[in-house]
């Protein structure tokens, strides 16, 4: 565990709840003064509290000696408290004036504003929880789907450890017998014991990478997918945006080139969140406000994990069609023939056909990078037909067995690329040490897998890393 630095000393107070008008709004102090603080404007100055008990009380201003609310303050004393420090919560009305006003009282008798991720912080100094409990409880806050949030939850409960404990004791054994070996063994370790470890750090490299594998379904479900609708004008780039969307957002418009800008949208396909982007179209334009948004475009089309090329069914494979799948060639994407409520039943094969020959020979003639998509799904933005397989063709190149099987993820980038390195260490010692290298140098890579274990669960985290972490917080938590 870190230090307990003289920052911890002083008393901290925020807003614990959203600003704004509501129901209740929670001012919470954190500190050893939270006591007196709080005492200073509760009742008449003789209030004592019983810890965990809500008392209903009058807040007075301690210079006006004005009743400014009615109030619920709950002590929690320490160390039995979120952050492990005496904790007072007073739950008043949730008017953003009235709220102001409690804060500035409690900067006025003493206590400091919190800063983000202050009272998490505190409680993984004190040790009510570790860092990947911390981390969780922001991902829970920031969840944007259930699925995230029930990953969050798992993680805030510990089960982050419960898979990296075992390792990490696992690492230790191995770590033991090499450093004794080191000490008091004169010759080579015996042939049997050489086994045993070569064994046991096989399946602990095995079982780091398939924790380091669950991230692919991890992110999905916590970061998404970024996909980009393009396509020449008209062909309904923005009436299919809002039919994903179920709403009027892009404005539609019968005249080419009127989509000036991106509109950047989010829903959920299943699990997993969505940012939906429209474009104004890759193509050549002479017209100095649609040129910046072409170029937009080709910004926003290059980092996105899925590009939507869209064609109109009813209409031929133009050239600037051709221009528009060659510029996404070497991207991940996919061809949506859209308007098909124009065409007959069974004649858009030979649209089909001219664009399947085209894509061919663009991807004979280049590179092809990330996931090979190669579909082309018909839908009617309009009658809403085929958007259901529109939506399973977003996702589906996507997804792995871990996004449904229910088990734990890794879904934070910190975390994976910790288990990563963590492998990459397992991995390193395994070939020295079966190219018989001294117990010094394989226990190098052991010792290093051992640190960046330890940094995912915080025991092992340097203090300027944690202020880095934290400060991705939100205030009050
Ligand atoms: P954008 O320029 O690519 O954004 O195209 P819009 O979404 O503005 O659509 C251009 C025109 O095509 C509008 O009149 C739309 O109503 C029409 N449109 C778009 N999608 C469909 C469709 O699936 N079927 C039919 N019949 N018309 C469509």
């Amino acid at each position: 565990m870190f230090s307990v630095g003289n920052r911890f000393m002083d008393t901290i107070v925020a807003l614990a709840t959203p600003t704004g008008r509501s129901g209740i709004g929670i001012v919470r102090l954190s500190g050893s003064s939270s006591v007196a603080i709080s005492r200073s404007f509760i009742g008449c100055g003789d209030f004592e509290f019983s810890p965990r008990h809500a008392h209903l009380v009058d807040i007075i201003d301690p210079v006006t000696k004005e009743v400014i609310d009615e109030a619920i303050a709950t002590l929690f004393k320490a160390p039995h408290s979120f952050t492990g420090e005496d904790v007072v919560e007073i739950s008043c009305h949730g008017s953003p004036v009235l709220l102001r006003q409690m804060i500035d009282m409690c900067l006025s008798l003493g206590a400091r504003l919190a800063e983000p991720g202050e009272f998490s912080l505190r409680a993984l100094a004190n040790g009510r929880m570790n860092l990947a409990e911390a981390e969780a409880i922001r991902d829970l806050i920031d969840a944007q789907t259930t699925a995230s949030a029930r990953q969050a939850v798992r993680q805030m409960r510990g089960e982050m450890s419960h898979n990296l404990q075992p390792l990490k004791d696992e690492l230790l054994d191995v770590i033991v017998v090499l450093e004794s070996a080191l000490e008091f063994v004169e010759d080579d370790l015996p042939e049997t014991q050489g086994e045993s470890i070569t064994r046991k750090l096989l399946r602990i490299e095995a079982e780091v990478d398939r924790i380091a594998g669950t991230f692919k379904a991890g992110r999905l479900i916590r970061e998404g997918l970024r996909v980009a609708l393009v396509g020449r004008p008209n062909v309904g780039k923005s009436s299919l945006f809002n039919a994903l969307l179920g709403s009027e957002r892009a404005i539609v418009t019968e005249i080419a080139g009127t989509t000036r800008d991106q509109l950047h949208e989010r829903f959920t396909i299943g699990d997993i969140p969505v940012s939906l982007i429209d474009t104004a179209g890759i193509r050549e334009t002479s017209d100095a406000v649609e040129s910046i948004g072409v170029e937009r475009s080709r910004r926003a089309v290059a980092d996105v994990d899925l590009v939507l090329v869209l064609i109109d069914a009813s209409d031929k494979f133009t050239a600037e069609d051709r221009q528009i799948l060659e510029s996404v060639a070497h991207l991940a994407h996919a061809v949506v023939l859209n308007k098909i409520d124009k065409v007959e039943v069974g004649t858009i094969s030979d649209l089909r056909s001219q664009i399947s020959n085209f894509r061919s020979r663009v991807s004979d003639s280049g590179e092809t990078v990330g996931v090979d998509v190669g579909q082309i799904v018909e839908v009617s933005a309009v009658t809403g037909e085929g958007l259901v397989g529109l939506q399973e063709a977003i996702v589906q190149p996507f997804t792995s067995d871990d996004v449904s099987a229910g088990g734990f993820l890794v879904t934070d980038a910190r975390h994976h690329d910790l288990i990563v390195r963590a492998a990459g260490e397992v991995r390193h010692s395994i070939e020295l040490f079966e190219l018989r290298s001294s117990e010094e140098i394989t226990l190098i890579g052991l010792h290093n897998a051992l640190r960046y274990l330890g940094q995912i669960t915080g025991e092992t985290t340097t203090e300027d890393m944690l202020t880095r972490i934290f400060s991705t917080f939100c205030i009050g938590k």
